[in-house]
């Protein structure tokens, strides 16, 4: 089972991706962790994903693109993958569709985890103060929010009709509790 999770930054899809990754033994394919992990390496890759993830941009399709297609060809996907953070623009929604059909998988389920931006707003103010400095990402402030909101309603936003139109989008409302999210996804994911 391949599944897309989409949602603003905050809504949950990491976490979300993780009780799937769990319950279904697919494996959570989250960009921003790989990329989190690259500069973590101080490899070339990690000092431009550094520079673009703290100053809340994308970094360019076609880098997240190759990452992704050789990663869903790892033995480790076999069984299938949750894409958290991938594809955010429709560039990589044209390409993942593309390399989907190359590599003969298919796509299950697409999930808006949706939560309004205010919310995102506070819910960040909250881990800020609770976080310790070393805990939290470089990226987790409310000013970088806001510019990742801004992105997200321009850049990624736009994929939502992208997989509407093809009858794939199901949404869930983000703002109940963890576990009341993670059921809804699973009563999606299970009514086939
Ligand atoms: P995330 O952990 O998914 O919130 O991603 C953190 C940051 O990594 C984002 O704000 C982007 O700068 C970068 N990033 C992650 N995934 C992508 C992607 N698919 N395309 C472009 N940039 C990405």
């Amino acid at each position: 089972m391949n599944i897309i999770l989409l949602g603003p930054p905050g809504a949950g899809k990491g976490t979300q991706a993780k009780i799937l990754q769990k319950a279904y033994g697919i494996i959570q394919l989250s960009t921003g962790d790989m990329l989190r992990s690259s500069v973590a390496s101080g490899s070339k890759l990690g000092q431009q994903a550094k520079a673009v993830m703290d100053s809340g941009n994308l970094m360019p399709d076609d880098i997240m693109t190759q990452i992704i297609s050789q990663r869903i060809e790892q033995t480790d996907c076999i069984n299938g993958f949750i894409l958290d953070g991938f594809p955010r623009t429709t560039e990589q929604a044209l390409a993942l569709e593309d390399m989907l059909e190359s590599s003969d998988k298919v796509l299950d389920f697409v999930i808006e985890i949706v939560v309004d931006d205010e919310i995102l707003v506070d819910r960040i103010k909250s881990r800020v103060e609770e976080m310790s400095q070393e805990d939290r990402r470089s990226d987790d402030n409310v000013e970088t929010l806001r510019k990742r909101l801004g992105i997200y309603h321009e850049q990624t936003a736009p994929i939502l009709p992208f997989y509407r139109e093809r009858g794939m989008l199901n949404q869930v409302d983000g703002m109940m509790s963890i576990t009341e999210v993670s059921n809804k996804i699973k009563q999606i994911v299970t009514t086939v």
